[in-house]
């Protein structure tokens, strides 16, 4: 028995060694990847319920891998976040996603997620500021999505830098709305401008009374803060036609496109007049 009790170790120790090799050579691949520029911007359409309007993307990180393909943000921001290394993440794609978007149609706002981790970094804001000013994508056209109770961290920190941004006419969301991370404490930490229901209670609308009613709350809930209220996940029609008649503000999703690279983007806004 207690040779087999060895082996089993000796058999656990080789497959932890091996998960934690593929997640150094994934952290090794990463840290090139960055200067490389193999970390790019893809955009998902956001639009006006009522009107149907395409009123911006949202900025999402995708990793262009040489051999592997398109590699999804869940599988490598983890990484970024433990190893410090979404700092300059974020940075390259906002600058790569500003840099195109200056030239789109003036109407047309770029939102883009923050970790909680870059919240403690004091100059946050003024980097931003920088590369909104060298790239010459108005501040006004900037909105900041931010999740997590990671925010009381240093709430002070986190307050100021979303103060400095607000100056400047960027909009903040809180992201997530719902999930264990994003609650309604939060809604009174910051000055939020937008709330955005996680995408879980809206997929199962259809099917779920449950997720339609706490999707209704959170519209009401919004209403009475004078908060408008983002759906995210919309994958068919049907939920497109609810969360109108709910009175939510705006909403992305499959329904109305997966996400975009530069060129599909660019094509779509020729299409549509808005380039
Ligand atoms: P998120 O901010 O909640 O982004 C929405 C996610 O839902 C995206 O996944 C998007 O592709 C996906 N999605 C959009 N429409 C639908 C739909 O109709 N149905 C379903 N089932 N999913 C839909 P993605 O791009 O894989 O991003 C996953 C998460 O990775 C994001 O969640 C965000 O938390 C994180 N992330 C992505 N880019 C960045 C980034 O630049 N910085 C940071 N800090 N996090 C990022
Ligand atoms: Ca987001
Ligand atoms: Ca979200
Ligand atoms: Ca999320």
């Amino acid at each position: 028995a207690k040779k087999a009790g060895r082996n089993r170790f000796t058999w656990f120790d080789h497959s932890m060694e091996r998960e934690l090799k593929a997640r150094n050579d994934l952290e090794n691949g990463l840290r090139s990847a960055i200067p490389r520029g193999e970390i790019v911007p893809y955009f998902e359409q956001q639009v006006d319920l009522e009107s149907g309007r395409l009123e911006g993307f949202e900025v999402l990180a995708r990793w262009d891998h040489p051999t592997r393909g398109l590699i999804l943000p869940e599988v490598f921001i983890p990484i970024a976040e433990e190893t410090g290394l979404i700092a300059d993440l974020s940075l390259s794609l906002m600058r790569q996603a500003f840099t195109v978007a200056r030239d789109w149609d003036d109407s047309l706002r770029l939102a883009v997620n923050i970790s909680p981790w870059q919240l403690r970094d004091a100059w946050l804001a003024q980097k931003i500021i920088k590369l909104l000013t060298e790239t010459g994508f108005p501040a006004r056209r900037l909105e900041i999505e931010i999740t997590e109770s990671a925010l009381f961290e240093n709430l002070e920190l986190a307050q100021s830098i979303i103060g400095n941004l607000k100056n400047q006419g960027t909009t903040v969301a809180l992201d997530d709305f719902g999930t264990g991370y994003s609650s309604l404490a939060h809604l009174r930490a910051l000055p939020f401008d937008r709330i955005k229901i996680d995408k879980s209670f809206v997929t199962s609308m259809n099917e779920s009374p449950d997720s339609a009613a706490i999707v209704t709350a959170i519209a009401r809930l919004g209403e009475s803060l004078n908060l408008p209220v983002t759906a995210e996940g919309v994958e068919d029609e049907a939920l497109d036609i609810r969360l109108r008649e709910i009175g939510c503000a705006r909403a992305q999703g499959w329904f109305y496109g997966k996400p975009l690279s530069v060129i599909g983007a660019r094509r779509l806004l020729a299409e549509k007049g808005l380039l």
